[in-house]
Order: C-alpha cells, then sequence, then structure tokens
C-alpha cells in the first residue's frame, strides 16, 4: 500500500466514526513557547483537552507534520526513527473512550477493508495497573494474555511515571500497539493514550478520576507504511526511497543499506526533508531555538557528505526531490523551492568553510590524548565538539577507534543531555561557546604591549569569520585564508601592541604583517581578556601560527593619546573650576575629540568655560611630564589618585599622573608631557541627563583645524551678509528680522521698503580666532544652530530672501493697477457690474484685496474674477457683491467652472473662491468663456 494511500485511509476511516478530520498545525508552532516543533498530533489540541476553547467538534483525526529533536541521534542509526515524520492521530475531547479507541484502532488495523494486517503479528502492551484495558484487549478483541503485557508507568503513563514523580494534573495510561517483523524484531506503530486522572499531590491514592476523560493516539505513518511495504527500514518506503537514492545520486555514491555510506545516505534523507518543510516555513537556519536544530541538521548532513569526499555544497540540490516525493499531501512545497535551496545552500557554504578547522580540533585531541596517556575521548568534548563544530559522535567514535581510543558515550549523553535541557527553553546558551571561546581556552589571554612600543613580533594564535557584529552568526575559525573576498575577519595574537577598546578610549588601527600578507587593522576590541584585531586581509595568505609584525599606526594612537591625556587635564579644570562634585560619568576618547560627561546641575557659563580653557592651555604650555605607575590600591589611595565612589578598582592598579596637578587610575594610552596635546578646543558644552553634563572636545591637528575653520566660517559669512566679521551678530539679526518682515507683507499681499541693506561684500574682518570664536558663537545662538552651519545657514536665508522679493515685486506689479484702473475695465450688464481681467504675477492675496476694493467702490452690484500666473500656475480669484449671491449665484461655481478650463479645480464660499489650475496658456481662452457665461446669467437673473 502507497503511503499517500495509507494517509487518506486513516483520515477516512476516522472519519467514518465520527471523527472532523483537521489540518495540520504548522511545524513550528510559534503560539506554544513550551515546544521549538510541533512534536505530536495533540500539540495543536491541549486547550481542547483542557476545556479552555469552546469545541465545535468533539472526536478530530488528523495528519500531523511532526519534528522530534530528541530523535536526532537516532535517524540513521535505528530503522524507524525519524527527526521529521508523519504521525496520524484520532482525539476525543470528553467523546469516546477507552473502549471505542481500542476497537477502531484494531479494525483499521487488521479489517480487510483497511489495513488487514494480520493479527497474529501484533502484540500491545497496557500499564500494569490498568485493568479495563487488558480486559478490552482480551475478552473483546480476543487477544490471548501472552500478548498483552503490562508495563511500568515509566513506559505506559504519560507524562511517563506521571503517578509517583508528577506532575500533578491531567494524566492517563498508555497502551501501545506493536508490529513483529520477520526477523523477530518488533516495532511500535501505535500509541494510544487514555487520559482519564487528575493527579493530587504523592501516591497512594493520588490519582482522581477526570469527568470528562479524553483520547488521544498516535500512528507513525512511516512506520505503518513500512510494515504494509515489507521493507526493512522506513526509509524504504515509497515517499523516502527516492530521496534516498537523489541523495546517492548527488553525492555519487550508490545507496547499499548495510554500509556506512548507506547510514549517511538515510540521515541526510531525514535531515533533507525536515529542513525542507522547516525552511519552507521561514525557519531559516541561526543561532538560537528551532533555527538552532535546523543548522545542527544541516551541518550533520553536510558531514555526513564530507565522509563521502564532499567538499562543495550538495544537500540543497535534494529540496526538489522532497518536494516531489510528499507533494501529494504537502504541494505547497514546490512554491517555494528556490528560496529553500537558497537558504540550505549558504548554510552549507559556512559550514564546508569550518569543517576543517573541527576536523582538525579531533586531530588537536587526539594528540593530547596521547600526550595524557588516555584512551577514553571525554564525552564533554565530544559533546562539544558536535556542539559547536556540528562533528558527529558517531564520527568522532570511529575516528577514535581507528586510533585504538574508546569512546565515552555515558559522558557524552550526560553532556548532551545538559544541552538539551537547556535547548528546551533557552538554546542560545549552547552558543555562548563561540570560536572566541574557544581561542581562549588555549590562548587564555592576549598580553598588551602597546604602553612600550606600537611595534611587535607576534605569533598568529587565531582567525576568525565576520565582524563579530550579528547575533545569528558569531563566525568560525579558519586555520589559513588568502586575500580577495574582502569579508570581514578577527584576527587573535599572543601578544600585541594594540590597544583594545576599553576605559572609554577607542582601539587601536594598523596592520599586520608577515611572510607575503598584510591585514589591515580598522579597529581593536577587547573579548573576555583576549584582544581581537578586526580588518581585512588585503594581500597574501594569513596562517594561523605564522610570525608576523604587529604595528599600530602611530599618527592614530598619538591622536588618541592627545585626546586621553586631554581628558584628564580638562578633569583637574572641572573639578578646580565647576567643583569636586564634577566627576566623571563617562568618557569617550577618539582621534583628538573627546567626550567627556560629568555631574553638575546647569549650564556652565561662557565665563566659566573661558576659564576652563585657559586653565587647560596652562597645563598644556606648562609642559608638565605624564608618567605611569603600577601600585596597590591603598598606596593609589594614598597619592591621593581621583577614585569615584561606588566603583570597583582591580588592585593593583595603574596610576597616571601628570606633573603634580593630575592622579588617575587608567590603563589608557598617554603621551610623556602635557603640551604634547599641541592644541586644545571646547566645541560644546551640553546636557546629556538630568544632572549630567557633556563637554566636547578637540585636540591637536583637529583643534588647529578648528580655529582656521571658525576663523573661516565667520569670513564667510560676513563676507555673504555684506558686513565686516565683527559686525556679523548683529548683521544677522538685522537679516532675521527682515526677512520675517518680507513674509508679513507677502500674506497682506503688500509691499514695503526693502533696500538692498545685505549682498556680498569684499570688506572681510580681520579677525583672530579668539574674537572670531565670540562672533560665531553669538551668531549661532541667533539662527539656533551649530557654530558650523552658521554660513551655509546665511547663504539659504540671503537666498530665500531674494527669491520673496522678487515675488513681492511680482506681486506689487500687478498692484501698480489701482482699484480703479480695473473698474474701467468693468461692463455693465443689466443691473450689474462685471470686471473680468488677468492680473499678471499678482499673488491670491493681492487679487483678494482689488476684489473686496471693487466691491466696496462699485454702487451697483458687481461680480469680478480675476487670473494671474504665478510659478508656472495659474491663480483664479473670484468675488460677487452680496445682493448678486441672494439672487442665487455662486462665486464658487464661477471659480470652479473656470479653473476646470485652465487643467486645475477649486472652488469656495457663494461670495469669494479661489482656485488654481496647471494650463496658464489656456488662460485667456478661459477668462473669456468666464466672460460670457457670467454675462449670460446676470442677464437672466
Ligand atoms: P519510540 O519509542 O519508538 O521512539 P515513542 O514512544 O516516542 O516511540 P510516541 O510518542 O508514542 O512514540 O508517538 C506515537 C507514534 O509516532 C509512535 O508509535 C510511532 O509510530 C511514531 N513515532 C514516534 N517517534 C517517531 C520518530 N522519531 N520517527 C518516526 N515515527 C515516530
Ligand atoms: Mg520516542
Amino acid at each position: 500500500m502507497k503511503t499517500d494511500e495509507l494517509r487518506e485511509k486513516y483520515l477516512s476511516f476516522f472519519e467514518s466514526k465520527g471523527c472532523s478530520r483537521q489540518p495540520s498545525d504548522v511545524l513550528v508552532p510559534t503560539w506554544d513557547p513550551s515546544v521549538l516543533f510541533t512534536p505530536a498530533g495533540m500539540n495543536q489540541f491541549k486547550d481542547h483537552f483542557l476545556g479552555k476553547v469552546k469545541l465545535d467538534f468533539t472526536k478530530a483525526t488528523t495528519c500531523q507534520k511532526c519534528l522530534r529533536t530528541g530523535d536526532i541521534d537516532n535517524v540513521g542509526r535505528t530503522a524507524f526513527h525519524h527527526t521529521f515524520f508523519e504521525m496520524l492521530g484520532n482525539f476525543s475531547f470528553g467523546d469516546y473512550f477507552k473502549r471505542e479507541a481500542i476497537h477502531w484502532g484494531w479494525e483499521f488495523l487488521t479489517h480487510k477493508k483497511w489495513l488487514g494486517i494480520d493479527p497474529t503479528r501484533l502484540t500491545v502492551t497496557v500499564y500494569k495497573d490498568d485493568d479495563e484495558a487488558r480486559r478490552i484487549w482480551h475478552e473483546e478483541i480476543g487477544l490471548p494474555d501472552s500478548r498483552i503485557a503490562g508495563m511500568e508507568e515509566d513506559e505506559n503513563f504519560w507524562p511517563a511515571s506521571a503517578p509517583s514523580l508528577g506532575p500533578d494534573g491531567v494524566c492517563g495510561p498508555c497502551s501501545e500497539i506493536y508490529y513483529h517483523l520477520e526477523d523477530g524484531s518488533n516495532v511500535e506503530i501505535w500509541n494510544l493514550v487514555f487520559t482519564q486522572f487528575n493527579r493530587q499531590g504523592s501516591p497512594p491514592n493520588n490519582l482522581v478520576p477526570l469527568p470528562s476523560q479524553n483520547i488521544d493516539t498516535g500512528m507513525g505513518l512511516e512506520r505503518t507504511a513500512s510494515v504494509l511495504q515489507g521493507v526493512p527500514t522506513n526509509y524504504h518506503i515509497d515517499i523516502l526511497l527516492p530521496i534516498v537514492h537523489a541523495a546517492g545520486e548527488v553525492t555519487g555514491v550508490p545507496y547499499v543499506y548495510e554500509s556506512d555510506n548507506g547510514r549517511r545516505l538515510r540521515r541526510i534523507t531525514d535531515h533533507i526533508r525536515a529542513c525542507t518543510f522547516a525552511v519552507h516555513e521561514n525557519v531559516y537556519p541561526g543561532a538560537n531555538g528551532a533555527k538552532y536544530v535546523i543548522r545542527r541538521l544541516i551541518r550533520r548532513a553536510v558531514l555526513d557528505g564530507h565522509q563521502m569526499s564532499m567538499r562543495e555544497p550538495f544537500v540543497y540540490k535534494l529540496v526538489g526531490a522532497v518536494a516531489d516525493a510528499m507533494k501529494s499531501q504537502y504541494p505547497e512545497l514546490s512554491d517555494t523551492i528556490p528560496r529553500v535551496q537558497d537558504v540550505i545552500k549558504s548554510e552549507e557554504e559556512r559550514f564546508f568553510a569550518t569543517i576543517d578547522v573541527g576536523l582538525d580540533r579531533i586531530d588537536r585531541l587526539f594528540g593530547e590524548m596521547r600526550f595524557r596517556d588516555t584512551a577514553i575521548v571525554d564525552g564533554g568534548r565530544a559533546a562539544e565538539l558536535y556542539t559547536s563544530f556540528g562533528v558527529p559522535p558517531e564520527l568522532l567514535q570511529q575516528m577514535a577507534a581507528e586510533h585504538g581510543f574508546t569512546f565515552d558515550w555515558d559522558g557524552y549523553q550526560a553532556s548532551m543531555q545538559t544541552h538539551s535541557e537547556v535547548s528546551g527553553g533557552e538554546q542560545n546558551k549552547l552558543f555562548q561557546t563561540g570560536p572566541l571561546e574557544t581561542l581562549k581556552e588555549t590562548v587564555l589571554q592576549t598580553p598588551f604591549v602597546g604602553y612600550e612600543s606600537t611595534t611587535s613580533n607576534c605569533v598568529i594564535k587565531g582567525i576568525v569569520t565576520g565582524d563579530g557584529h550579528g547575533t545569528d552568526d558569531e563566525g568560525h575559525l579558519l586555520s589559513e585564508v588568502v586575500a580577495g573576498s574582502g569579508m570581514p575577519l578577527r584576527v587573535v595574537l599572543g601578544h600585541t601592541p594594540f590597544y583594545g577598546e576599553s576605559g572609554g578610549q577607542v582601539g587601536d588601527a594598523g596592520k599586520i604583517s608577515g611572510d607575503g600578507f598584510e591585514f589591515t587593522v580598522t579597529d581593536t576590541q577587547k573579548h573576555a581578556g583576549l584582544v581581537v584585531h578586526h580588518g581585512t586581509l588585503v594581500s597574501g595568505k594569513m596562517k594561523e601560527g605564522h610570525e608576523c609584525i604587529a604595528t599600530v599606526d602611530t599618527n592614530r594612537r598619538d591622536s588618541l593619546c592627545r585626546a586621553h591625556s586631554a581628558t584628564h587635564i580638562l578633569h583637574y579644570a572641572l573639578q578646580k573650576n565647576v567643583g569636586s562634585h564634577a566627576q566623571q560619568q563617562g568618557s569617550k576618547v577618539d582621534a583628538d575629540w573627546l567626550r567627556f560627561d560629568f555631574s553638575h546641575q546647569k549650564s556652565l557659563s561662557d565665563e566659566t568655560l573661558g576659564q576652563i580653557q585657559h586653565d587647560i592651555l596652562e597645563r598644556i604650555v606648562a609642559d608638565e611630564p605624564i608618567g605611569y605607575e603600577t601600585i596597590t590600591l591603598a598606596d593609589a589611595r594614598k597619592a591621593g589618585a581621583m577614585m569615584l565612589f561606588g566603583e570597583k578598582y582591580p588592585d593593583p592598579v595603574r596610576m597616571v599622573s601628570m606633573g603634580e596637578f593630575s592622579r588617575e587610575l587608567c590603563g589608557g594610552t598617554h603621551l610623556n608631557r602635557t603640551s604634547a596635546v599641541g592644541a586644545f578646543e571646547l566645541l560644546a558644552e551640553e546636557s546629556v541627563s538630568a544632572g549630567t553634563r557633556r563637554i566636547v572636545a578637540v585636540t591637536g591637528l583637529k583643534a588647529q583645524e578648528y580655529r582656521n575653520q571658525t576663523v573661516e566660517v565667520v569670513n564667510r559669512a560676513a563676507a555673504a551678509i555684506g558686513c565686516p566679521a565683527a559686525r556679523l551678530p548683529e548683521k544677522t539679526a538685522e537679516l532675521v528680522a527682515d526677512l520675517r518682515a518680507i513674509k508679513k507683507e507677502l500674506a497682506a499681499g503688500k509691499a514695503g521698503e526693502h533696500a538692498s541693506k545685505f549682498g556680498s561684500a569684499t570688506v572681510v574682518g580681520d579677525l583672530g580666532f579668539a574674537a572670531a570664536r565670540v562672533v560665531l558663537r553669538d551668531t549661532a545662538r541667533t539662527l539656533n544652530v551649530a557654530t558650523p552651519e552658521v554660513a551655509d545657514r546665511i547663504a539659504a536665508m540671503l537666498e530665500e530672501r531674494t527669491r520673496l522679493l522678487d515675488e513681492l515685486s511680482r506681486a506689487s506689479a500687478g498692484g501698480k493697477l489701482s482699484a480703479d484702473d480695473l473698474m474701467a475695465s468693468a461692463e455693465a450688464v443689466g443691473t450689474a457690474v462685471l470686471v473680468v481681467l488677468a492680473t499678471p504675477g499678482a499673488n491670491p492675496n493681492v487679487m483678494r484685496g482689488w476684489i473686496d476694493q471693487l466691491r466696496k467702490a462699485s454702487n451697483k452690484p458687481i461680480a469680478v474674477l480675476l487670473g494671474s500666473v504665478q510659478d508656472d500656475k495659474v491663480v483664479l480669484v473670484g468675488g460677487l457683491s452680496h445682493a448678486l449671491v441672494e439672487r442665487g449665484l455662486s462665486a464658487g461655481s464661477w471659480v470652479g467652472d473656470t479653473a476646470k478650463l485652465v487643467g486645475g479645480g477649486g472652488g469656495g464660499r457663494p461670495d469669494m473662491a479661489q482656485a488654481g489650475g496647471k494650463d496658464p496658456e489656456k488662460l485667456p481662452a478661459a477668462l473669456e468663456q468666464a466672460k460670457a457665461a457670467m454675462r449670460a446669467k446676470l442677464a437672466t437673473t
């Protein structure tokens, strides 16, 4: 019997018993945080069983997609376990119970009309105290006692061992149906769970019968199919064997059942089937939870392929075979084949890049064992190799055997137990064993030699892919890497002159070079004692274990030292001028740039800032020596080192001193003398949060540049606005006021006087930096922008002014027409007067003003429509005297109709309306028509 036929028979059989056929739940039930994947058919009915939902049916049957992570290690080794499999089930929610469940199961399995299995091949188990089940099997079904086994609660109770061990709550005995194969072995094909008790407390008498009893059953589709098809394993049934053969083809290894490769091909088959379904449901390989399971499955399939000499992605090529084999029940799989293939392929690519490192680690492990004269592969190490490098234990065991070692399966299983306990809920812990942790095991920590020198001969201890910023992928170890891809890499050295970002100071940059290769270091970070050099390999081949020269970019390092030493001087100046409460809250030290947060309630006055600046410069020119020593915490305290309350310091500590004025505990890099800071400029003083202020400053080259830039910005702004540099703040205030006035006039529709007060001038100020800084600061305050933006903002304002003035003059060019001029073109129609005119360049405000004037000036009822063109757009404004509105006429529809003729629309009140249009060339004709239309109306009303 074909598997597809079996599935359908099961569902229709239970439908014939009144069960409602329900669809499979998804494979990854995001609604249920207690499981990573759907483990059984009953999962989707949890709330039905607990009576938490309204029941549309009390009997159901399903074919459920399941994935059991707990069976991963059985796959390929037993004939009847998969990760992904289909479970056929029937369920009763307070409806039928034990008797029907047993009778129906038996009928379906043995009756000619259904499966017609020879009853003598079947035996059953019952829970030892479940007399009712035993009686039904024996008396009603007619099984002899010899074929009914009574089992303990650890085997035949759900949850296992619930009566004595708990948990409290709904539980019940099980009864399983076994099929006996030719060779004498047997396989469980069906499990019936009779949920009939509520456990309350410890035994005895702790199983209280439930008022409403439930049935939860599961029959393995593949297992039953294999029995019916008379094949040796589940992998030989009609829906799986084609995938096994496809795997054989892709790997170039013909499938032979009883061989190592046969087992590998079965495992690849299982894993690609599981992954195809999961990725189809958008569960992509990753570092946590369900994603991690998928990663593990793909990697394991890749390793099996690697053992069969595969060196390139191949698993993804089987997605089509899976979709094809499963298409009758899951046609949707064929819609996503390319996407699923892409996802699996890229995971394979990642793993192929690390397999060799994993195998390397195994070599190292064996070497270590020989050195320590042990013959048993440590189970914990094996579990770690599996979880970190995806090396299956069977593979490890096999390799160990070749070296004459045995394998600690118990230890392995115990470690995996801890892993899977973790993986049930918080799988992420599993991956805390990333590549850097692995390195840390051997390298322990990276000594920093960069206080004394900025270049050093070092040894490459580890190469890790990626920049470590992604959360999903921590990268992997490489034993060697060749330049070309430009991919981000991380390098760990035996010791290093590179400073890893810490204490607010950013990491060093530079290069690591060696025999024919060069690696550019763009950043250096610390990772639990390791110093990690981030960057890319620009040329050659870099290998773990090789010697190299690590060279810090000294220009950049110097700029970091300037900023860091200046930070200490700033701290001193703040304490002196603001008070001892102005303690450091946080800081960042970058190249000639620093940010320093300190405790203080309100902003610092210009005067205080000036004094701070002065004190800092004083210390710089005093050229005081800077030194450091490593001393006990007690001695540092005695020496008066600045210590923050509540801060934890190591002991001994590194104390950095400057002359006699500053002593701080600090691990950063510093100058030798204060004069080397060169220049120092405060850029900003601002609030970070209540009670915390922030100072941003620059040193050395950047401070020099800042000075030049300040003078330049002031000069540029003054030239643009047309005044001596010293007058920039007042002239800017004038500009702000003038712009405001122009906008008002435009809105009112009438122009005022605007002398050309502003405009470019060649007269520039010859202010020095100190004066320029004050000018710039004041101007920036007037404009409410940051100082570097002042010149650009002024230029933009001048441009805006020119544009607005232009608009205003166009409006007032129309303004040369007076209301009287307009009246001159008036036409008498009956008792009324009609004015329709083009008023080029006039803006709507002006036009409305004229209409008001005309209405007031005219002693007869008047209808006015004016049209202008502004910025290539038509503006129409129309108005009617009250008397005409009372006669039923409307300016709104007059203007609206006219607007349609110029490609627009609009309208308004009956006495005054405005509209726009986008076809200026049609304006004259439209006005003609508007005039004719109103003329006709006035004549008839
Ligand atoms: P086993 O002891 O063989 O692992 P189980 O007791 O875990 O089986 P149940 O939880 O009772 O199985 O699941 C119900 C049915 O689902 C089983 O009788 C079996 O037919 C099928 N089944 C369970 N696990 C698997 C699996 N990993 N692969 C294929 N079929 C399975
Ligand atoms: Mg099981």
